[in-house]
């Protein structure tokens, strides 16, 4: 029995818990070795020991002081309790640490059922115990990072089903967790339609598929009504054989990066105006609607629209006018397209419409895009109410079909714009179709314009002299005319390669060789007795005349061969005026200094103002032959005549009639004051030797 006992006592010391028994009375009855160790006393000191010793300083798991009667022991014995796994912290006195350990204690009763004594166990679990603290830190770390941070997290326990949306989950969504039943299917339930199938998908190929994360686009309902675009972000804990376990993530409110995302957007492919697609955007969809061609074998249309002489309004209303007028522009030609039709504005006064989804065959698609066309037309063509003021603007409209057989959004937009120049050559306000014969023309020009480059070296180019005469019939002069003697073609009319000199920068070229040679031709007459008394008058185009270097240009010509200045004449149009009006005024002022003279040429079919007309320094206007030759047959070509010489009067300029033909009309130009002519009633432009002969001849007579 002693044996046993013995034997029992090493075993019970071989615990790695701590055994203490209390009799009635609470005093140890006995300790196991373990037992001492934890509490920190000499096994033999212990026996004896009360229950209520004040030496014990046991606490609560929550730190507070725990008072004896909450005691394990005291419950035991006392209450006749079994109390398990308590949590009880106790100073020990020995090293003053402060341990943790778990309790149980049960009471040992006799066969009355009194409690006899009482069997108290314990284990030491300070280590998990600050494993557990710092698990708490770093969780309350966590939950304050979560908390503090706009995303939303949330937790489902796959196995129990016990799940987590932070209050940010639901404040995201305009929500109160506590008025909300959360349910498992919450995400889903708030999932916007369009989304919904793709996202759950999503969510549970992850799942399936083995994945340890995942990112889920998707949008929820929120409690106002709309739908908030969220990045869920989500790990997947697995167990060892790879079952999914836990799914914990965060939701990303994405609304303010859509936001900017969406603005960047708007700013690379929008106008900023008109909010209408810019060229780079059109140029995408030009490009989607000629691959969408291939499927529905239907045509497309390209519409371009410029407006007519915007330019005028621009620089006449200002900027912000001009600029609101753009607007309803715009907004009247969203007006009469249908919704699957794209505008969009490329810049300036010009505008696209891209006509999808039209008829099958070529006939009824031209017709149907040329109806669009005339409905645009006559829109932008009503009148524009702005600040009170009501202003009339027209439209070129330049129209291709696309079949889908050139790729090239480029050259469909090409294709397009020829046709607006050849709509805007008709006087604007119209509506021409692209076809074959433009684009042979335009490889023609494209010829012609690389034939026009080589022909000032290769002295191709020529200068015709038309007289201008007095109302006696004298010589006083002549314009200059070009003309270009090809090798194969022939002589060839200035209308048809200035215009092609013009669209680039040959133009300066061409108009620096004829100011250089009419020069010459002025130093040539001056010690002649008829001859230097005629001036010459150049033409002088708007690229020229805008060039930064056209006075120092012009000067130099004008020292380099000896000619008299005085002598020189630049036929301008009014054309420059709608550009910068203080440069031009300070550039012609430059050359006048030197004697240097300038006609207004074409005048009364431009767009000059009284006021701007009044501002130039000119010497000359001349009277366009449009009105000369109908000046006796238009009444209102013959009023106009008559205005223009009235003006050169008051303005106190001179006035020259170009294209006289008869001798009615230059009786009738002479009645109303105009005193010197220019046309083939006296001559056509001829070389120099035969206009030398003619002046000659004219001027002797008198
Ligand atoms: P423009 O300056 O209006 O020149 C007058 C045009 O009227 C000339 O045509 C002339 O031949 C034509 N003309 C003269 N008298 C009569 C007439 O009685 N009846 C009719 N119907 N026409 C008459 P051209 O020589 O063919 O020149 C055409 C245009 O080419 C010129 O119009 C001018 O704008 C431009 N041009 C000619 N030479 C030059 C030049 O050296 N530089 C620049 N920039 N342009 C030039
Ligand atoms: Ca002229
Ligand atoms: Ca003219």
């Amino acid at each position: 029995m002693t044996e046993e006992k013995a034997q029992f006592g090493t075993v019970l010391n071989r615990l790695r818990a701590g055994i203490v028994v209390h009799e009635r009375t609470s005093r140890i009855r006995y300790a196991n070795e373990r037992a001492a160790g934890l509490l920190g006393w000499p096994p033999d000191q212990l026996l004896g020991v009360q229950n209520d010793d004040p030496r014990w300083a046991f606490c609560r798991e929550d730190g507070s002081p725990m008072p004896v009667d909450e005691y394990p022991a005291t419950r035991a014995l006392f209450g006749g309790e079994i109390v398990e796994d308590l949590i009880v912290g106790l100073r020990r006195q020995s090293d003053g640490q402060l341990i943790w350990l778990i309790c149980n204690a049960e009471p040992v009763l006799d066969d009355q059922g009194e409690v006899v004594e009482a069997v108290v166990s314990f284990t030491d679990i300070t280590r998990l115990k600050s494993v557990e603290r710092a698990l708490y830190e770093s969780e309350e770390r966590l939950r304050l990072v979560i908390e503090g941070s706009n995303d939303a997290s949330w937790d489902v326990d796959l196995v129990t089903g016990v799940q987590y949306f932070s209050s940010r989950w639901w404040s995201m969504l305009g929500r109160d967790p506590a008025s909300t039943p959360a349910s498992l299917d919450s995400w889903r339930d708030y999932l916007h339609p369009e989304d919904r199938a793709r996202a759950i998908d999503e969510y549970e190929r992850a799942l399936e598929d083995g994945s340890s994360s995942f990112e889920i686009e998707f949008r929820l309902l929120h409690a106002y009504g709309h739908y908030v675009p969220i990045l869920s972000r989500g790990l997947i804990l697995r167990s060892g054989n790879g079952q999914p376990l836990r799914v914990a993530g965060t939701n990303m409110d994405l609304t303010e990066r859509k936001l900017l995302e969406q603005q960047a957007y708007q700013f690379a492919f929008f106008d900023g105006l008109t909010g209408l697609p810019n060229r780079q955007l059109l140029v995408e969809q030009i490009q989607k609607a000629i691959r969408g061609i291939s499927r529905s074998r239907r045509y497309a249309a390209l519409l371009l629209v410029n407006l007519d002489s915007f330019k005028i309004y621009n620089e006449t209303l200002g900027h912000d006018a001009a600029d609101a007028l753009l607007k309803m522009v715009a907004e009247r030609l969203r007006a009469n397209v249908r919704d699957a039709d794209s505008v969009g504005r490329l810049g300036g006064d010009e505008f696209i419409v891209l006509l999808e989804h039209l008829p099958v065959s070529v006939r009824d698609a031209a017709v149907e895009a040329e109806q669009i066309g005339e409905i645009i037309l006559d829109s932008l063509g009503q009148p524009y109410v702005l600040a009170g003021n009501s202003h009339v603007l027209t439209a070129s409209v330049g129209v291709t079909l696309i079949d889908g057989s050139d790729p090239s959004a480029a050259s469909v937009l090409r294709q397009a714009d020829l046709a607006m120049y050849e709509a805007k050559s008709m006087g604007g306000s119209t509506l021409r179709f692209f076809d074959l014969n433009m684009q042979t023309t335009v490889d023609q020009r494209l010829d012609l314009e690389r034939e026009l480059r080589k022909a000032v070296q290769a002295e191709q180019l020529r200068l015709f002299y038309q007289p201008q005469v007095s109302v006696e019939g004298r010589v006083l002069g002549a314009e200059v005319l070009l003309r270009w003697q090809h090798p194969e073609r022939g002589m060839i009319m200035p209308d048809v390669f200035i215009p092609v000199a013009e669209s680039s920068a040959l133009i300066l070229q061409l108009g620096g060789w004829a100011l250089r040679t009419a020069c010459t031709q002025l130093k040539h007459w001056a010690n002649h007795p008829v001859f230097s008394r005629l001036s010459l008058s150049v033409n002088v185009s708007v690229r020229q005349f805008n060039a930064v270097d056209f006075v120092s240009t012009v000067l130099a010509v004008v020292n380099e061969t000896g000619a008299d200045p005085r002598k020189l004449k630049l036929e301008v149009t009014e054309s420059l005026v709608a550009r910068d009006i203080e440069g031009m005024i300070s550039k012609m002022a430059m050359l006048k200094e030197v004697g240097i003279g300038f006609s207004l040429d074409d005048f009364g079919t431009g767009y000059s103002s009284l006021f701007y007309l009044q501002r130039m320094p000119l010497n000359e206007l001349k009277i366009d032959r449009v009105f000369v030759q109908e000046i006796l047959t238009n009444p209102h070509h013959r009023d106009i005549s008559r205005i223009i010489i009235l003006l050169a009067d008051t303005l106190g300029l001179s006035v020259i009639a170009e294209g006289v033909e008869s001798e009615g009309q230059r009786q009738f130009l002479q009645e109303s004051g105009c005193d010197a002519y220019q046309g083939y009633l006296f001559s056509p432009p001829t070389p120099v030797e035969l206009f030398e002969s003619e002046t000659l001849r004219r001027n002797r007579m008198h």
